[in-house]
């Protein structure tokens, strides 16, 4: 079972890979985008990180919660209220449960997916970040690690694509031959909760074995 503690960690390591990764975020950002999506991410996820440190929630659903609504009032690019959607209905979907099974995270995160795609009115191969957070988490079915190699492969799968939604989408095709941005830091998203699950397995393991 998950408890508050697991999402906090998952949202420093979001944020701490939001920080190493933000150069490229933004270098992403720039051919097909205005360079602004690691500045943007790495202010969201500061913000996060301050918010559940001045008032931490006693469980998962109020950890993911608090996240979105930070993201959505401090992020001013289109990826803010969309990730701030994604944790914030996957927050409500965990409801006040104290501790959460990997089944209901998945569920969650799958309507949290749902949220954003209604949201920004995309689907799958419109290269957005739905191109690595829809396959990334349908993949949690298998494992965590299964999860992080889908949705990096479904970043890189978006050089190809046309964008049709968000900036990128004003480009036509001058948007084929470069990584969506939101898709890369999904990806980062869903590595970084692959890191505490596994960090988490490695704990359980030594406490057994002790
Ligand atoms: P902005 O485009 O406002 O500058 P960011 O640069 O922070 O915002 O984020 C851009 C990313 O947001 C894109 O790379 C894409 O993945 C994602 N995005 C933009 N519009 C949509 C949408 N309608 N649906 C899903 N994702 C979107
Ligand atoms: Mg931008």
């Amino acid at each position: 079972m998950r408890d508050a503690e697991f999402f906090r960690r998952w949202m420093a390591a979001a944020t701490a890979a939001v920080d190493r990764e933000a150069a490229r975020l933004t270098e992403l950002d720039s051919p097909i985008g205005d360079a602004d999506h690691g500045a943007n991410l790495q202010r969201g996820f500061t913000a996060v990180l301050a918010a559940l440190e001045a008032d931490p929630p006693d469980h998962p659903g109020g950890v993911l919660q608090l996240a979105g609504r930070t993201l959505i009032s401090t992020v001013g690019g289109a990826s803010g209220p969309l990730y701030g959607t994604l944790l914030r209905r996957a927050g409500k979907e965990l409801g006040e449960a104290a501790e959460v099974g990997d089944d209901e995270l998945r569920r969650a995160l799958y309507a949290g997916v749902g949220a954003v795609a209604q949201l920004g009115g995309a689907a799958p191969g419109d290269k957005t970040m739905l191109d690595a957070l829809v396959p990334g988490v349908a993949a949690l079915s298998t494992s965590y690690r299964a999860a992080r190699d889908a949705a990096e492969h479904g970043a890189l799968a978006t050089v190809p694509l046309r964008a049709r939604k968000g900036r990128a989408g004003y480009l036509g095709e001058r948007s084929i031959g470069h990584e969506d941005p939101g898709a890369a830091s999904s990806a980062l998203l869903l590595a970084a909760l692959a890191d505490v699950a596994e960090a988490a397995a490695a704990e359980d393991a030594a406490g057994g074995a002790a």
